[in-house]
């Protein structure tokens, strides 16, 4: 059973906030008609059948350590007997305690994290939590055994050298080709950030970042990973810059492919 949390956290947003309404807004899209609840490679995802949501977590403060305890602690006991975790942000600084959770479970974890950003920084605007940061904090950790940043197009030299001091594998937007899927390896996390579409696909986001993946695009690099994925998390939508839910029903359909590169059969 793949368990779906909703992590309605923006406080370590650098920029703008909203992606707190995120995880609601996407679940509409479920109920409000016009789409049906099957993948493209024919899953139909059933509440209680093949899936459960387990509703929103709810933060009583903004304070990132409360909040990332509350986030890990959560996910650990939902993966812990085997089920598999969708988590739908929030701000990408929620996927520094989902993945650490991830890791202490699945020993040699490696991470596939599509984004505009590489979300590397050493410390921004002091806030070692930021949401630019929570790759660099979990290389720290050193329970990572790869990470493959996808789609990127803002490497300043900053963040270039911290790629490079974390060994981390960085297919930029401009060098963008497929073959970085047979070099993935299992167990694999998926992390993926809306912005690593182009603005014209995804408005609904906190970022605008020009030159970015069309969505066809980006659903082909999902289902082409060549296994199964083991845990993956949907974050940095923003229904404050939303238009007509567009955004949302994206969000919604990624997490239809997400899922479905859970699933076994
Ligand atoms: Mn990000
Ligand atoms: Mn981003």
């Amino acid at each position: 059973m793949i368990q779906l949390l909703g992590v309605p956290f923006d406080a370590n947003s650098s920029f703008l906030r909203g992606p707190a309404y995120a995880p609601q807004r996407i679940r509409w899209m479920e109920t409000e008609g016009s789409a049906n609840s099957f993948s493209e490679d024919g899953h139909e995802f059933i509440p209680g059948k093949n899936y459960r949501d387990v509703g929103d977590l709810s933060f009583e403060s903004t304070d990132p350590q409360a909040a990332f305890q509350l986030i890990k602690s959560q996910a650990k006991s939902l993966i812990q007997g085997g089920d598999k975790l969708i988590a739908l942000g929030g701000d990408h600084s929620v996927s520094y305690p989902l993945i650490d959770a991830h890791a202490e479970k699945y020993s040699g974890l490696n991470i596939l994290h599509f984004d505009a950003h590489a979300d590397l920084y050493e410390n921004f605007d002091q806030n070692l939590y930021s949401h630019a940061s929570p790759f660099a904090r979990l290389m720290e950790t050193g329970r990572i055994n790869s990470l493959t940043q996808v789609g990127i197009r803002t490497l300043n030299l900053h963040q270039r050298e911290q790629a490079k001091r974390y060994g981390v594998h960085v297919i930029q937007m401009k060098d963008l080709t497929d073959s970085f899927l047979q070099t993935l390896q299992a167990p694999l996390y998926l992390s993926l950030d809306l912005d690593v579409l182009d603005p014209a696909y995804a408005p609904g986001v906190s970022h605008h970042e020009p030159g970015g993946m069309s969505t066809r695009q980006l659903i082909d690099l999902i289902q082409k990973i060549p296994f199964e994925i083991i845990g993956a998390d949907l974050v940095e939508y923003n229904p404050k810059r939303d238009l007509n839910d567009v955004t949302a029903m994206v969000a919604y359909k990624l997490l239809k492919e997400l899922m479905a590169k859970m699933m076994r059969d």
